[in-house]
């Protein structure tokens, strides 16, 4: 596996999922606000609508009203005059008030006026007065059809209140001018009509005239008269339309309204409602700001969740990448590594094993691969290798390691240093053993050379006397452990042998004593054992032998050493031994006491006149 290519496809779908988060979140808020900005144009249109349809209702209702009040004022004016011209002069417009012929609810005073301006009748006590300079006078005055003239409000010289005066020409019988009848109105009358409810505390309430005055503008609960709305919108739109609906630009508060007006048929009218913008659009503008909030907040939440979203796959990814990159180190140590290495389960099969473990067991990967490790170890060696394993479960130990055997494919022996270690998962539950194994066949082999070398006697290849000494101890352990066994030790000298070397030269003389050397080591069973002591000294350990036998041995060992004389060179040089024959007694306190009896019994044998055995049982019974 590359884990370049690896690696860099990682990073791509990465991106690729992180832009997929990023779209889809981007989407979700877009899908939000796109719905929310939607909704709200749609509920900003339904509730203008909706003003304006209220206020074009209120407008119609409003006209209606005014048309009524005009009506009634009028037909006041229209009875009044017609009395006039009936009875003249000596009118009584009073009673008619109090006979309730006319209403005089409706207005503040009704006169009737001369053709010089002159008050001539009121429905109120009167000081003569002139009105000749009146507007509504002159109006009649000029002539015009007998149409009902509402005059612009004017503010009384006495009462200091505002009133309209409403006034019809009175014609004489040939047609020229006569006076007028004349009443006051308080304009404000006009405009209460509505109640604060209807209209709310900001909306307008107004009565123009065609002439461009409004005879009263109610904006909430405040009235006022006698204003010149010549350059208004209102009177704009009405110029195009008789009644309509607009949104007034809120010329004298700053205030828009959604505004319905009409334009009165009978009279030169116009009368206007409108709602205040604010009003209007406070509920829709609450919830306006709720929902906006709201979706700002949601927006919030869906990119946060997409941060954290993008954070942790982030975090994730480097998690993994990290945990692939030690792996393959990992794969790429456990592949190359100079030293064998082998995971092996709970229940010793190998679950994985690098090549060189391969290698040095000589079998190919397939046939080790789920077989039982046991049946690859030393016979001698599995019992310590479970014991390993069981410290390793118990904790006793993080590793373990020992000189083990394992038997290659070919059935030679492998010698390697093994280091088993338990590897836990994160809870601390087992997972596999991990066992490192270095091939020490090779040391193991001059190890053993080394041992050998310095256990044998290089003139004769026999042991030496330390190697001899160790297994005469061996020896006579056992005969302390089992009294009822036997052993017995031969001490050998070589007579006269100076002689041979002085006759012969010292080379002969080790010929010779090669020469009694491989006597003695063809002499023995496989049980016993012969060495070299030094010099021309040689010993025998007889296992299983009483000290009869031992010298019936030893006398047959002489005998056999003086018939077979060394030949070199074409000459026989024949030699004798002496022989002390000596047990290894269960009492003694070394194996060396047996030796000294045994070296006794040969200087014995020597004083005697040599190529003789003599025997020291040391208190063993024959
Ligand atoms: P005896 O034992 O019968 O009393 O007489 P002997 O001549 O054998 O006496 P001794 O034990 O004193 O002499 C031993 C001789 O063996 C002395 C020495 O030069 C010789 N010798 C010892 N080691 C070697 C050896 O490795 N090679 C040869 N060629 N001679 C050795
Ligand atoms: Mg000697
Ligand atoms: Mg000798």
């Amino acid at each position: 596996m590359n884990p370049a290519p690896a690696a860099a496809g990682g990073l791509r779908r990465h991106a690729d999922v992180n832009l997929a988060i990023g779209v889809f979140s981007a989407l979700l808020i877009g899908g939000l606000w796109l719905y929310t900005v939607n909704k709200h144009e749609g509920e900003y249109r339904e509730t203008v609508e909706a003003a304006f349809r209220q206020s074009s209702n209120l407008a119609v209702a409003y006209e209606e009203h005014i048309v009524r009040t005009l009506k009634g004022l009028d037909s006041a004016l229209l009875f009044v005059r017609h009395e006039y011209r009936r009875i003249g002069r000596t009118l009584d417009i009073a009673r008619y008030i109090g006979d309730g012929v006319v209403d005089g609810q409706l207005f503040s005073i009704l006169s009737v006026v001369d053709e010089h301006g002159n008050i001539v009748s009121s429905s109120r006590h009167f000081e003569p007065t002139n009105y000749a300079d009146r507007e509504f006078f002159r109006v009649h005055q000029r002539g015009g059809g007998d149409v009902l003239y509402i005059n612009r409000p004017v503010l009384g010289r006495v009462s200091g209140t505002w009133q309209v005066p409403m006034s019809r020409r009175i014609s004489k019988a040939d047609g020229s001018f006569g006076g007028v009848v004349v009443l006051s109105v308080d304009p404000g009358y006009f405009a209460r009509f509505y109640q604060k409810a209807d209209i709310g505390t900001r909306g307008l309430v107004t009565l123009v005239g065609l002439d461009g005055i409004a005879r009263v503008r109610r904006v909430g609960s405040e009235l006022s008269f006698d204003i010149d709305m010549s350059n208004s919108s209102l009177l704009r739109e009405r110029a195009q339309l008789e009644y309509g609906q607009f949104r007034s630009l809120g010329g004298f508060d700053d205030i828009q309204r959604f505004i319905g007006y009409r334009t009165l048929r009978e009279y030169p009218l116009i009368v206007a409602v409108g709602a205040a913008e604010p009003e209007v659009l406070h509920d829709f503008m609450r919830n306006r700001r709720r929902d906006f909030g709201m979706a700002a907040l949601i927006s919030l939440v869906i990119a946060g969740f997409a941060v954290l979203l993008m954070v942790t796959l982030r975090r994730q990814k480097r998690a993994s990448e990290a945990l692939a990159n030690s792996e393959a180190r990992f794969r790429g140590a456990f592949e190359q590594a100079a030293i064998g290495m082998a995971h092996t389960s709970m229940d010793r099969r190998f679950l994985q094993v690098n090549q060189r473990f391969c290698d040095m067991l000589g079998y190919d990967r397939g046939e080790l691969m789920g077989k039982a490790a046991t049946d690859f170890t030393h016979p001698e060696d599995r019992g310590s290798a479970t014991r390993d394993r069981q410290r390793l479960l118990a904790g006793e130990a993080d590793s373990l390691s020992a000189e083990k055997r394992y038997v290659r494919k070919d059935g030679s022996l492998l010698w390697v240093n093994r280091t088993v270690s338990l590897v836990r998962d994160a809870d601390g539950q087992p997972l596999y053993f991990l066992r490192i194994v270095e091939d020490i066949t090779e040391r193991k082999r001059l190890e053993n050379e080394l041992r050998e070398l310095a256990a044998t006697d290089m003139l004769t290849g026999l042991p030496n006397r330390r190697a001899f000494i160790t297994w005469l101890e061996e020896e006579h352990a056992r005969i302390r452990r089992f009294p009822e066994q036997q052993a017995a030790v031969l001490m050998l000298d070589v007579d006269d042998f100076k002689r041979v070397n002085d006759t012969h030269g010292h080379p002969v003389g080790d010929v010779v004593l090669r020469h009694v050397a491989e006597l003695i080591r063809g002499g023995i069973r496989e049980v016993d054992a012969c060495g070299r002591l030094g010099g021309e000294e040689f010993a025998v350990l007889l296992t299983g032998a009483t000290p009869a036998a031992a010298a019936e041995f030893a006398e047959r060992l002489r005998r056999g050493i003086a018939a077979a004389p060394a030949s070199h060179g074409g000459l026989d040089i024949g030699v004798t031994v002496s022989i002390g024959v000596s047990a290894l007694a269960k009492d003694d306190d070394g194996a060396d006491a047996a030796l000294l009896r045994a070296d006794r019994a040969l200087y014995r044998a020597k004083e005697s006149g040599r190529n003789r055995v003599e025997t020291d049982a040391g208190g063993v019974a024959a």
